[in-house]
């Protein structure tokens, strides 16, 4: 059941090295629409919580400690097949593995800090849009 949204947070390594603008203008070349955005910070309770089903892994604690650590850009972008779309744009999880001018390739600096979410699934992509929005504050 394709939706046509995905949903990104500018990460705060990339927010902290004055990245929002660059990453924001390769999103709309690629065609995406921003439909909903805010600038914003999670606590390390919601950071717990968007990234729960990570709570097992050993990467867990740092995941929360840095994406709690500075604001952050949240966004949910429209597009024809946008979460696998979105993936392709933002590259592989690992910057030294992501293919070259993805997003990550051009601004992440490792595995963890790695500049951009995308969501994973049309399920994913809509409970995480309205984990941090309104149906009010996205305009589809
Ligand atoms: N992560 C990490 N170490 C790892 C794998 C992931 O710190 O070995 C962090 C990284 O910030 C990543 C996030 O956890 O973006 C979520 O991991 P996932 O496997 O879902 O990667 P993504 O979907 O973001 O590419
Ligand atoms: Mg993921």
């Amino acid at each position: 059941m394709a939706n046509n949204i995905t949903f990104t947070m500018i990460k705060p390594d990339a927010v902290a090295a004055g990245h929002i603008g660059a990453i924001l203008a390769q999103i709309n070349k690629a065609g995406f629409k921003i439909v909903a955005m805010k600038y914003t910070k999670l606590s390390a309770e919601k950071a717990g919580e968007f990234y729960d089903v990570h709570r097992e892994r050993g990467f867990f604690g740092e995941l929360v400690d840095f994406m709690s650590s500075g604001p952050i850009v949240a966004a949910v972008l429209e597009k024809d097949n946008a979460v696998e779309d979105f993936r392709t744009l933002i590259g592989a999880t690992d910057p030294a593995k992501a293919a070259p001018g993805t997003i990550r390739a051009l601004f992440a600096k490792n595995i963890g800090e790695n500049a951009v979410h995308g969501s994973d699934s049309d399920e994913n992509a809509l409970i995480e849009a309205s984990f941090h929005f309104s149906k009010m504050e996205m305009f589809r």
